[in-house]
């Protein structure tokens, strides 16, 4: 018998990511579900001060509303010559939200050009971070050595380019040049090499014998 987790994010590329690297790492006997699985699933404002804290907000969540082991991200982009924002603040960095036309990732991205345009090329750099949770309910936490509880981390390094380049992945993907893949920008990568690199890959690379040792 399969056991069910609740892969919780409304950001329908993210969600396909999501669900691609977890596919791919093949975690027999887990069958992974999405919010459209669950009736009446509320939104929870993201308030958290950093991207462990908002992805266990949404994950929590999961737990309350879907009483199911729920997987949750929170990520965004760190860029240097910015102290690190826009961070947490990624997808709403200039004011809108996620219609899912890609008007809100333009409009970040406009922005953030405008922003770093005297910021010569040596100090261009940028990493994108993805923080993973996994939140158990309480009658699972002995399959994790007693913790409901799980957070992990991934980071990705490159550099900032100055203008939007590719049609592939989402958000910021066009203005970041991986540092393993100099001559593109995230959104000139397939998908498949994309989740091999990406701070998401990572952090759910990280996540799998946690979730492999869910099945009990
Ligand atoms: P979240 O849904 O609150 O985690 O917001 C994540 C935001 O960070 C997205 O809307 C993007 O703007 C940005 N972001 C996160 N991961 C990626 C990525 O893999 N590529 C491009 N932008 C990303």
């Amino acid at each position: 018998m399969s056991i069910k987790v609740l892969v919780a994010s409304r950001n329908a590329k993210k969600l396909a990511e999501l669900h691609r690297v977890l596919d791919a790492a093949g975690v027999d006997g887990i069958e992974l579900l999405s919010l459209r699985d669950v009736e009446d699933y509320p939104e929870t404002p993201e308030t958290g001060a950093t991207f462990e804290e908002n992805a266990l907000i949404k994950a929590r969540d999961g737990v309350r509303f879907a009483g199911l082991p729920t997987v949750a991200d929170d990520s965004g982009l760190c860029v240097d010559a910015l102290n690190g924002m826009p961070g947490v603040l990624s997808a709403r960095w200039s004011g809108g939200h996620d219609t899912g036309d890609g008007a809100a990732d333009e409009a970040n991205n406009r922005l953030l050009l405008g922003q770093t345009a005297d910021v010569p090329d040596e100090r261009r750099g940028a990493g994108f971070v993805s923080a993973c949770a996994l939140v158990v309910p309480a009658e699972m936490a002995g399959r994790l050595d007693g913790e409901e509880e799980v957070t992990v981390r991934g980071v990705w390094r490159g550099m900032l380019l100055r203008e939007p380049r590719g049609e592939n992945g989402f958000g910021y993907d066009p203005l970041f040049s991986p540092d393993e893949e100099p001559q593109k920008s995230s959104a000139e990568l397939s998908p498949e090499r994309k989740d091999e690199l990406s701070h998401r890959g990572r952090a759910l690379a990280e996540l799998v014998p946690y979730l492999t040792a869910l099945r009990g």
